[in-house]
């Protein structure tokens, strides 16, 4: 007998046609079939909608007859370059699971990673997927990004304003006396200088910035900051590509000033960013715990550091807002699942996990103050390793005894209860908030990015649960 071919139905919609958008209606259609052809699925029909948007409810003629081939039976399999564009409201979701289920159709594909309809993980996601699509911005904006993100991927040069310093209006070529100046601060704020200080010898020696104008400590540390003198192209807080312009420093000693300028210790000016995920976050690469690193201009980020004496292989970036956002609906409806209150309902209460977590603060701000001291040298690399390893063995101590001990009291009242918790959600206070979190996950694997993909990607993502 003949394998059985699958047969796979395309979905592709964009919701106004103003900016070029039947390219990109060629495009997802594109990636689409590319991806059924990698999986040896045979495309059957290809279903567009546009100028529909998902969110105003109106019919999408298109979007019902696929539902309609599903239902009848005429599809094995759904091919969508990302599963927002299937829906965008939970209710259609359900309706569209329905279908599927009743038609046994397990497999939905998207260009950014397949969603398993036939398991309970895969309806998780793609309920999830649903929440937070439901909350994100119009499809406009988004598709804007995307192209800047096309130019951004490229490694190329965008967008006009000045120059950037050290480089031609050409934005690519070297103008090699600001270039020494680039590499003149780097050394001198590696070598523990402040940016005022800095900046007063600048304007004092009349070397200017690209406007004329004098230095300021806001300027120097933009500049400073920027992956562009390491030869990398940023985009949204991530650095997505070698850039096609020459480096004047190295990465390596960019993403060192990146580190002591972001530490929350220099800054006076603005309240410290806190990170909701720090310590939960694994590389997908590497293994090593991600750390909390906002980008210069404060997109707040989680980053693989890679570097002297870091543990980290630096390929591994993510935007925090998104990913906190995700994390937080994933555990909320985690939280709703009978599953939990059964298991949490035999809980006992423990005074002792009160002290463990008082352990683990310290011990968290003992590695925090090393680090800082490592960063603005005052103490060497191998003093720094040998002074960590104790404490992070005391600090995992503490943790797994407050795993055992804690976990379930911050989740006590709301088990069975999530809309209650998103309620008061944004009321609690950060530590509360971490603490429901770390009760239900255990900690989460961010893998690479898709290519071309500019937002919060959940196929990137790998919940390790604890219940
Ligand atoms: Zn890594």
């Amino acid at each position: 007998m003949f394998p059985h071919m699958v047969r796979a139905g395309v979905y592709a919609r964009i919701s106004s046609d103003r900016e070029g958008d039947g390219l990109a209606i060629g495009r997802q259609l594109e990636d689409c079939e590319e991806l059924a052809e990698r999986r040896g699925w045979r495309v059957v029909d290809r279903y567009v909608d546009q100028d529909v948007s998902a969110y105003s409810g109106r019919l999408r003629p298109e979007y019902r007859r696929l539902l309609g081939d599903i239902e009848s039976r005429a599809l094995d399999a759904v091919v969508v370059w990302h599963v927002d564009r299937l829906h965008r409201q939970p209710k259609e979701l359900e309706e569209f699971l329905d279908a599927c289920d009743e038609a046994g159709l397990a497999e939905l594909a998207s260009v950014a990673g397949t969603v398993d309809l036939a398991t309970h993980d895969g309806r998780f996601t793609a309920r999830i997927l649903g929440a937070v699509a439901k909350k994100e911005s119009d499809d406009k904006s988004r598709r804007i990004r995307r192209k800047h993100e096309e130019i951004a991927l490229a490694g190329r040069v965008s967008g006009g304003g000045t120059r950037p310093f050290g480089f031609e209006s050409d934005r690519r070529s070297l103008r090699p006396d600001e270039a020494a100046i680039v590499r003149e601060c780097a050394r001198r704020l590696l070598a523990g200088q402040a940016l005022r200080a800095i900046c007063i010898d600048l304007n004092e020696r009349g070397v200017a910035t690209v406007t004329g104008a004098q230095w300021t400590s806001q300027t120097l540390r933009r500049m400073l900051a920027s992956p562009r003198i390491a030869g990398q192209r940023e985009h949204k807080g991530e650095i997505v590509a070698q850039a096609e312009w020459p480096a004047i420093i190295t990465a390596a000693e960019s993403e060192r000033i990146r580190a002591l300028l972001s530490d929350p210790s220099r800054r006076t000016n603005r309240a410290a960013r806190r990170y909701l995920l720090a310590r939960l976050l694994r590389c997908g690469l590497c293994g090593s715990t991600l750390v909390a690193r906002p980008r210069s201009d404060g997109t707040r980020r989680y980053v693989c550091a890679s570097g002297p004496g870091l543990p980290g292989c630096g390929k591994i970036t993510i935007v925090a807002d998104s990913l906190e956002q995700f994390v937080v609906e994933a555990v909320l409806y985690r939280l709703d699942t009978p599953e939990l209150a059964a298991i949490f309902a035999g809980r006992q209460d423990d005074p002792a996990a009160e002290q463990w977590q008082g352990e683990v603060e310290r011990a968290q701000a003992h590695l925090d103050e090393l680090a800082r001291a490592y960063a603005d040298e005052q103490i060497g690399l191998q003093e720094w390793l040998t002074a960590r390893s104790p404490i992070e063995q005391r600090l995992q101590a503490a943790r797994k005894r407050l795993a055992q001990l804690n976990r379930t009291a911050a989740l006590d009242e709301y088990i069975g209860n999530a809309a209650g918790l998103r309620e008061r959600w944004q009321a609690l206070p950060l530590s509360g908030q971490a603490a429901i979190v770390a009760a239900v996950l255990d900690h989460l694997i961010v893998n690479p990015g898709t290519r071309g993909l500019n937002r919060l990607d959940p196929a990137r993502l790998t919940p390790v649960w604890r219940v």
